[in-house]
């Protein structure tokens, strides 16, 4: 379901369309109506205003709001925030709510391995255990760990993060059984329990919360045609992550391009979709296309920019098998002094940008990495922190996307 929170723009704007439709002499206004576009250029005019206003959202997004993982009441803050950010800077923003199937976890997942507490997460949307946990004893089947009952039948997973520390991870729609992870750090407690059948204690006590509500942010600045550029970068977060990286700061980044471009009226129509639900398996993004398609719209989306976590370092990663996407962004990184080596991974996209791939539009991804060792172990962690980001690297996505988005303007 879809519910347009902005009716009264809404109404207003179809108003005005009818009324200079209607009435030729009336065209004078129709450019009065123009020049009264918002324009909040001034919010990012120059490097340091940038910098500030960055700051400043992630201040509110991952320090006040905190974690924003779909379906709770801060995600739906956060959505808020988005919109009335997005309002200063285009003529047309409208929530697009719909429901899924949410998650909910009771209290923090607890791995005793002997009378050892490890640190662990459990994977969102996935199963959990019984409400006094499971008991068991570890075993290693070839790299992969899990938890056996004492018939040695699987009760739970085991993954170790992928960049050290334990995380929250993504759900795997063929899991069947509760999904642990467990930091690098505690390999040797693992190996150990393993050898030695020691007791081991696992409880992730969950829950599915059916029809819950979340909410797309959509942005847009009409331009001459109906053709349209459309930026994505998700909103939510992983569950008890304040998710600065991933992906508050790119989001963030996005809203930026909405300001740097407001006021003006560019060739094709500006979009820009701040999407929920992305670490779900990109729900928001998929439910946004259906409405589109719905509308009879979708085929109106020529390129589809999906921005997730820019903030790993200066190189950024070019995912996209479009080779006009990967001269072009290469080229500007020469062109603007960007001082990072960019990197194209030659495949799609099959997250935000995916559905939009889908339905015939050119597509990217861009994430980034260079700061590798600092930044890839905060990545879906509590310590994925506002203070953590380095703002050069936004202004230099800034930049790159600004001039990027006008070369495509200019170029289709
Ligand atoms: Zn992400």
């Amino acid at each position: 379901m879809v519910i347009y929170t902005d009716l009264v723009s809404y109404r207003t704007s179809r108003r005005q369309w009818i009324v200079r439709a209607a009435h030729p002499l009336l065209i004078w206004k129709g450019i009065a109506g123009a020049q009264r576009l918002p324009n909040s250029q001034h919010l990012v005019a120059d490097p340091g205003k940038r910098a500030e206003y960055l700051k400043r959202m992630l201040r509110i997004l991952c320090t006040e709001i905190g974690p924003r993982f779909a379906c709770t009441e801060a995600c739906e803050r956060g959505a808020e925030v988005v919109r009335k950010e997005m309002q200063l800077a285009v003529p047309e923003v409208r929530l697009d709510t719909f429901t899924i199937t949410g998650w909910e976890l009771e209290g923090k997942p607890t791995l005793r391995i002997g009378d050892r507490e490890v640190e662990t997460y459990v994977s969102q949307y996935g199963p959990g255990t019984p409400a006094n946990g499971l008991r068991g004893s570890v075993r290693k089947n070839g790299k992969q760990y899990l938890i056996a009952d004492g018939s040695g039948k699987a009760m739970a997973n085991i993954d170790l993060g992928p960049f050290g520390p334990a995380v929250v991870s993504s759900y795997h729609a063929a899991d069947k059984l509760p999904r642990f992870s467990v930091g690098r750090q505690d390999i040797a407690a693992l190996d150990s329990a393993a050898e030695k059948k020691t007791p081991v204690v696992a409880k992730a006590i969950v829950r599915p919360v059916p029809n819950c509500k979340t909410s797309n942010v959509v942005g847009t600045l009409p331009g001459q045609s109906a053709d349209e550029i459309l930026y994505v970068a998700h909103l939510d977060t992983v569950h008890g992550s304040p998710g600065a990286s991933d992906n508050t700061a790119s989001m963030i980044a996005m809203i930026m391009l909405a300001h740097g471009f407001s006021g003006t009226r560019p060739k094709h129509t500006y979009r820009w979709v701040a999407t929920a639900a992305e670490e779900g398996g990109s729900k928001g993004a998929r439910h946004y296309a259906e409405v589109r398609k719905a509308e009879g719209t979708l085929g109106r989306v020529k390129m589809c920019i999906n921005l997730d976590s820019l903030t790993y370092g200066p190189n950024l990663q070019i995912t996209t098998t479009d080779k006009g996407f990967q001269t072009l962004l290469v080229d500007l990184h020469k062109e603007l002094k960007i001082n990072a080596t960019p990197k194209i991974i030659e495949r799609d996209d099959t997250m935000d940008s995916g559905p939009f791939k889908e339905a015939g539009a050119r597509t990217v991804h861009l994430n980034s990495r260079g700061y590798d060792a600092k930044m890839l172990p905060l990545n879906h962690r509590p310590d994925d922190k506002a203070e953590t980001i380095d703002p050069a690297l936004i202004e230099n996505c800034y930049r790159i996307l600004m001039e990027f988005t006008r070369r495509l303007d200019a170029s289709a």
